[in-house]
């Protein structure tokens, strides 16, 4: 497939290769295969699909949810942004998934590019919206942003650009944005071009840092692997950052909780296809499944029991009906729809039954 990059770096990369010029000589000799997808990124593909052709129908619920969080958050920035800079209603232009470049200012050709996922032009300023799902760094630290920013001074000829994230699915501080003037655009578009010329140097430098969490090298570059390593970085035990993350943030978690589940069923799934060796490969072997014999024929077993001299009401202790089982004997018996054999079961046996009720559950709030 054509790259639309041109090979050359784009916003979404000039975080790491910023931070680490010699990560783009790194990634060029590794010869890693094309990156596999992710249920997350699946999901933020789909959910930037939908804001650019607005068609909602092909999103989960959940999706939808942070669809539309995202969509409201865009509003407000936009309402924001247009108050700021005084632009009357009616004259923005939008634009959704364009790519723009930023060119080299001694030969013209092309140096990076940016693809911005939505960006507002009116009277000379622009407002650039970054959809993320919740993680990044802030918006007047983000290369990416500085980027798309220099990128639309240059397309626009921009008196102002306002860079704004619109993060979907974070619960506290979806709306981050910084306002660039001219000045502090061309002080940008020179770092740029510096980090850029950096990376090419043959022996360009390598730093490790949190950016190399989403390089691609980081399993085998020394550098990374030794950071990722250090025990200040690893990750605090979950009971632990549980109990101390603030209360929106948990309820974020466990609002996830089915696409976690999915992740684990999906890697269980693709475990079970694996062979042995291939499984050693990667440190992991397969063993036995748990026990999960039992007493099925309870009449034998009661009879040879009681031969063994058990009492009858100590062995019969032992023994509980599966109400599964039980509710569909009374439906053949008493030929009851389910919800009756449920009731007649619930009536009748009242007094043979032990109440009980398990954990609450937690669930959302129907507004
Ligand atoms: S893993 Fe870290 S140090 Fe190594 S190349 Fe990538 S960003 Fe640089």
């Amino acid at each position: 497939m054509e790259d639309e990059r041109l090979g050359l770096p784009s916003a979404s990369q000039m975080e790491i290769i910023a931070n680490c010029p010699g990560s783009v000589a790194m990634l060029k000799l590794s010869n890693l295969p094309p990156e596999e997808s992710s249920p997350e990124a699946d999901r933020g593909t789909k959910i930037h699909a939908a804001r650019e052709t607005g068609l909602t129908l092909e999103l989960t619920e959940d999706e939808l949810a942070d669809y539309n969080r995202g969509i409201s958050r865009e509003t407000l920035l936009l309402a924001q942004w247009m108050q700021d800079r005084e632009i009357p209603e009616g004259i923005t232009e939008t634009h959704l998934e364009e790519r723009l470049w930023l060119h080299w200012p001694e030969t013209l050709q092309p140096a990076c590019s940016a693809r911005l996922d939505v960006h507002y032009v009116a009277e000379g300023h622009v407002l650039i919206v970054d959809w993320k799902a919740w993680r990044s760094p802030p918006s007047n630290k983000s290369w990416q942003l500085r980027v798309t920013a220099a990128c639309a001074y240059r397309e626009y000829d921009a008196k102002t650009v306002r860079v704004a994230f619109c993060k979907y699915a974070a619960f506290r501080d979806g709306k981050d944005y910084t306002d660039l003037t001219q000045k502090d655009l061309r002080r940008l578009e020179g770092g740029i071009f510096g980090a850029i010329k950096r990376s090419e140097m043959p022996d360009a430098q390598r730093n490790a840092g949190d950016w190399c969490f989403f390089c691609r090298a980081r399993g085998f570059c020394p550098e990374g692997i030794a950071f990722t390593q250090l025990p200040e970085i690893k990750r605090p035990d979950p009971a632990e950052a549980v109990k101390f993350m603030p209360l929106p943030d948990v309820a974020a978690v466990y609002r996830k909780r089915y696409i976690v589940d999915r992740i684990f069923e999906a890697i269980r799934e693709r475990f079970d296809g694996l062979t042995d060796e291939q499984l050693k490969e990667i440190g992991l072997k397969r063993t036995m499944g748990r026990k999960l014999d039992s007493v099925t024929d309870t009449t034998g077993a009661r009879a040879f029991l009681q031969s063994q001299g058990f009492f009858a009401d100590e062995i019969d202790a032992c023994t509980s009906f599966g109400k599964e089982a039980l509710i569909n004997l009374i439906r053949a018996q008493k030929d009851l729809p389910k919800e009756e054999a449920e009731r007649w079961l619930d009536r009748e046996l009242d007094s043979f039954i032990t109440r009980g009720r398990a954990k609450p559950s937690i669930v959302e709030i129907e507004r």
